[in-house]
């Protein structure tokens, strides 16, 4: 069997699409959507996000302020910052970019921001409400995720899903949106790597997606014939972005997977411009 290539870009192009259009509604009443984002220092892999979040969001009609801070900025006035823009009435949708410097609290600035203004979904009040299976600003990566096993219009229903990977915003949040639609979910994190038994463990998934950062760790033959897999790692590799899952074994034996790049990373920033639109509505 060979697998159907889940194509991630063409995806986010409808959910973009679509996103314009109720941008263009949304401006009618008098509403505009806006996106401010914030990064500390000069991170290279930062600087390619921003400037493709700003073409996106230009795109689609959605205002991209860019703040950009010096690398030694402290902690409190990084802080007094977020709370200007939980102020501002302008300001729909809040990102802090990553990494920060050393000097920064990453989580307690992320917590700083306002939930309804929080675009990227990862504030304690929106992973709260994911709990409950009521998330307002979804994580986005997750919520990517999501979008892609739908897109093949699989019954999630009582399937087996093995998640890799326990980050706080990817692996862990998967596995609770793949709960909420009542999927039988494990989750395979360093420690089952450590004790030898991710092959068994993948065996089980019908769907399996994968959130390490690791290139080919997992094994085309270790998947089970016919899953649904999602490919979220990405690694730099002689000059060439690939993902987590060895992918020329693993397209021959499953029936839907994602390729990197291609695949998560372009529905995960669609995601973004999602949830900035809902948290204009939020506040308007
Ligand atoms: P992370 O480093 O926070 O978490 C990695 C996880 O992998 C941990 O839960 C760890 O326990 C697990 N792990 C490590 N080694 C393992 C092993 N040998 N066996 C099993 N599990 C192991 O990473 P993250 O932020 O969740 O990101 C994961 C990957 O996804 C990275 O490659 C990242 O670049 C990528 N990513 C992609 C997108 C996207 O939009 N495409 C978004 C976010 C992250």
């Amino acid at each position: 069997m060979a697998a159907e290539i889940i194509d991630g870009r063409k995806i986010a192009g409808e959910i973009k699409e679509k996103l314009g259009k109720e941008i263009e509604e949304l401006k009618d009443k008098g509403i505009t959507p806006s996106l401010s984002s914030i990064q500390v220092g000069e991170d290279p892999g930062t600087k390619v996000y921003v400037r493709a979040q700003q073409k996106s969001c230009q795109k689609i009609g959605i205002e991209y302020s860019l703040h950009q801070f010096k690398g030694d900025i402290s902690q409190e006035e990084l802080a007094n910052f977020i709370a200007r823009l939980n102020e501002d009435k302008k300001v729909s949708g809040i990102i802090l970019q990553m990494p920060l410097p050393s000097q920064l609290n990453g989580r307690v600035l992320q917590q700083m921001i306002n939930p309804k203004k929080d675009a990227e979904g990862v504030s304690p009040a929106n992973m709260g409400m994911l709990v409950y299976g009521r998330p307002i600003l979804g994580p986005c990566t997750a919520m990517a995720v999501m979008e892609l096993i739908n897109s093949t219009g699989v019954k999630l229903y009582g399937k087996e899903a093995v998640v890799v990977g326990h980050s706080d915003i990817v692996g862990k949040p998967t596995a609770l949106l793949l709960l909420n639609k009542f999927v039988t979910t494990s989750v395979c994190h360093i420690a089952t790597g450590k004790r030898g038994t991710l092959p068994q463990c993948i065996a089980k998934g019908e769907i399996l997606v994968v959130a390490v950062g690791k290139a080919n760790l997992v094994k085309g033959e270790w998947i089970k014939e016919g899953a649904i897999v999602i490919d979220v790692g990405i690694n730099r590799v002689e000059g060439k972005i690939v993902g987590d899952v060895e992918f020329d074994v693993a397209k021959e034996r499953t029936s839907y997977i994602t390729p990197v790049p291609g695949g998560v990373g372009a529905v995960t920033t669609a995601m973004l411009l999602k949830n900035t639109v809902e948290a204009a509505k939020l506040q308007s």
